[in-house]
């Protein structure tokens, strides 16, 4: 991948292509306001828009999409089973319904509720039967992408994961890595609480470009595909214009050595983890 190419890709091992920068849309509410968000990404350059089931805002995504006149194959469009449900395969097919297309590129295990590997049967019935074409995993730490692996058919394509200077996960990501899996940047802004770091800021003043995209930036020169969120088009453009510039050595590692995680294989800290 070179700096200065808006549309550069990480490869799956199923060999479909990820774009680098996506748009998130959690929290962002089902209507007008989820619409001109993902309308406003993908009139600036964006080609992955990243929902869920738990967000509801599936429907939202999908009119935007279709209404965007973009060819349906040259969107990647990532949602995520939710594991309070018990049938990927059923959930998927009602996802399809709601995004009104007739497959994912991406679905992912949203959390390991219940363990890592009980709904993987579905998620490849799901994959089998085209109406998800990679299928996937999310806050899963080293030790639950193993056990997965020792038991799936079809390996787990993308690990999306808290990721950023703050919550650097080292291990996991090393550990994705090895395996094959494309790691994928959640809450790359820490929801935005990572913006008004001293650091980050003199790094953005110092580079003539702003916090987000610093963060951001700083995750695609980690080798992650990342996905912020805005509803503020002109903060969807802002992030998306990070494909011209690199940090320097000096730049990454006063941002690497902000990690509160110590490189930890874990996706989330105990107390973090919102379903056990
Ligand atoms: P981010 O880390 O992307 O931060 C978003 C926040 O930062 C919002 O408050 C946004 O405000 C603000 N912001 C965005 N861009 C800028 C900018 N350029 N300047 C100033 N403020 C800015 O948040 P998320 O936690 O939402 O993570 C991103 C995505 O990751 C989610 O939307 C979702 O798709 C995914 N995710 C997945 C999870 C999982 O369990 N798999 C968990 C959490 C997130 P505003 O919108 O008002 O512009």
């Amino acid at each position: 991948m070179t700096a200065n190419n808006a549309q550069a890709t990480r490869t799956l091992l199923n060999g479909a292509e990820i774009p680098v920068v996506g748009l998130g849309v959690w929290q962002v509410p089902d209507g007008r306001e989820c619409e001109r968000a993902v309308s406003s990404a993908l009139e600036s350059g964006y080609r992955l828009i990243d929902t869920a089931q738990a967000y509801r805002n599936e429907s939202s995504v999908g009119r935007a999409i279709r209404s965007s006149g973009i060819p349906r194959e040259e969107i990647f469009l990532t949602t995520k089973f939710y594991p309070g449900s018990r049938d990927p395969l059923v959930e998927v097919e009602r996802s399809l319904e709601r995004l009104g297309t007739g497959y994912v590129d991406l679905y992912l295990i949203h959390w390991p509720k219940g363990g890592p590997t009980w709904a993987w049967s579905g998620m490849e019935r799901a994959s089998e039967a085209g109406l998800a074409r990679g299928i996937g995993i999310s806050n899963f730490s080293a030790a639950e992408l193993q056990e997965l692996l020792k038991v799936s058919q079809i390996p787990p394509t993308v690990n999306q994961i808290q990721f950023s200077p703050f919550e650097y996960r080292r291990s996991l990501v090393e550990a994705c890595a090895d395996a094959g899996v494309v790691a994928q940047a959640y809450s790359p802004l820490g929801t935005g609480r990572h913006l008004g770091d001293p650091v980050v800021e003199r790094i953005a003043s110092a580079t003539g470009r702003t916090p987000a995209q610093v963060l951001i930036r700083w995750a695609i020169q980690k080798g992650l595909s990342v996905i912020p969120k805005s509803t503020h088009s002109e903060r969807i453009v802002e992030n998306f214009d990070v494909f011209d510039f690199e940090l320097d050595e000096d730049s990454v590692s006063a941002l690497d050595s902000l990690d509160t995680t110590d490189q930890t294989p874990d996706a989330l800290a105990r107390t973090q983890k919102w379903w056990s």
